[in-house]
């Protein structure tokens, strides 16, 4: 296991796509690597922060959604 090695899987990684004993290898390199533990952190926000703002989005896409129908019912 190797910084190379984890930057390529950090997404797999991070979606928790890969077997678990490459999750748990990941998992012990970044208990003894800084850089790449800072890169899963980075990793983690972005998705984060762009799953809230997708998920406002769909609320908002909704909200005009219902809007629409509730005009078109009226008439
Ligand atoms: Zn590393």
């Amino acid at each position: 296991m190797n910084c190379n090695y984890v930057t390529e899987k950090l997404e797999l990684f991070l979606d928790e796509e890969i077997p678990n004993t490459e999750m748990e290898g990941i998992r012990q390199h970044l208990l003894g690597c800084e850089e790449c533990a800072k890169k899963v952190e980075t990793e983690k926000h972005f998705k984060q922060s762009l799953r809230e703002n997708l998920g406002k989005k769909l609320l908002e896409t909704n909200l005009v959604d219902d809007m629409k129908e509730f005009i078109l019912n009226k008439n």
